[in-house]
């Protein structure tokens, strides 16, 4: 997936808004000269209604007597029964010589007062919806998809637990964190080997959260850096600002991008500025244990990572190599 911020994508959602406005003009400009050509005695009509309406209310602002003021609005609505009735007899129907928009209250300018209507807003987190998706298996990983049979009912070596137990205990937990996901919420460090369903548990909540409304973004760690390295030098480049500003941020497989001193510092200050502001991160990685954590980032980096997140460790044998 191609992060992308709220003002790209609030610039995409206005220009597609601009489209149906434009198709609606359009074809209601369209039936209107069809209808012209068919019943000439439609020129002019407009305006001859705008002038009969205007007379009516000029009478009312001046004070006429209350039975001049009714004549001159009856002779606006007389005109545009007439002209309606012009219009049927040609067989069109009146409605469809108006611009049909798609959003009444803001008639497809994407404005109401001077603010983003909410037509634009539903379609910024479409989009948002559809870059998720996109980005990984969506349709699978729901919570309903995830399977708890596959984890093997055995005893787990010093955690006293069968590794069934344990997913369970985690499925539950981030279950509950979606069902009840607010930006309160802590950040996640889910871990364990490959193919334990980290990915998998961590698009559930995605798709949950989502739904709620929120702002969120799914990148994978090696996609994500690839592209901040490539920005570096690059002012309209917005991975960070994407990933800073997401009110959930999914940063999946960490420990699979390709470190270089400059993402190293990009990673510090990701961290850093989420934990500032109070955001929730959900990290996966196959890093289980913070010495390897270190030996890969810096101290600083993994303190600060690990001080903001609950640890959920996953458990078991690759599921993606069963029941295929
Ligand atoms: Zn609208």
């Amino acid at each position: 997936m191609q992060p992308m911020n709220n003002e790209e994508l609030t610039r995409r959602a206005l220009a597609l808004v601009a489209g149906r406005r434009q198709r609606a003009v359009t074809l209601a400009q369209q039936r209107t000269e069809a209808a012209l050509q068919q019943v000439p005695a439609l020129a002019g009509w407009e305006q001859r209604q705008a002038a009969a309406g205007l007379a009516a209310a000029r009478l009312a602002a001046s004070g006429a007597p209350e039975e001049q003021v009714r004549q001159a609005l009856a002779r606006a609505r007389q005109l545009e029964a007439q002209r309606e009735a012009l219009l049927r007899d040609a067989g069109f129907d009146p409605a469809g010589l108006q611009p049909a928009y798609t959003c009444g209250r803001c008639r497809d300018t994407g404005y109401v007062n001077g603010r983003l209507c909410s037509c634009v807003r539903a379609l910024v987190q479409e989009m948002r919806q559809r870059a998720v998706n996109e980005s990984g298996p969506l349709a699978l990983s729901s919570f309903d998809s995830f399977d708890l049979n596959k984890y093997p009912d055995t005893s787990v070596p010093g955690l006293g637990l069968t590794a069934r137990a344990q997913m369970e205990r985690v499925y539950r937990y981030c279950k509950d964190y979606a069902d009840q996901f607010t930006l309160e919420n802590p950040s996640l460090y889910l871990c364990g080997y490959a193919g334990l369903g980290k990915t998998h548990l961590a698009l559930a909540i995605a798709r949950q959260v989502l739904e709620k409304g929120y702002n969120v973004v799914y990148v994978s760690a090696q996609n994500a850096f690839s592209a901040v390295e490539r920005e570096h030098f690059d002012p309209e480049g917005r991975t960070m600002d994407t990933m800073q500003d997401a009110q959930l941020l999914i940063l999946d497989d960490l420990g699979t991008e390709y470190i270089t001193p400059y993402v190293s510092s990009c990673l510090y200050s990701l961290v850093n500025t989420r934990v500032c502001r109070r955001l929730p991160t959900i990290y996966t990685s196959n890093i289980v244990t913070d010495a390897d954590l270190q030996r890969r980032y810096t101290e600083k980096i993994v303190s600060r990572l690990l001080g903001s997140c609950e640890m959920l460790f996953f458990v078991g044998e690759d599921i993606r190599l069963q029941g295929k």
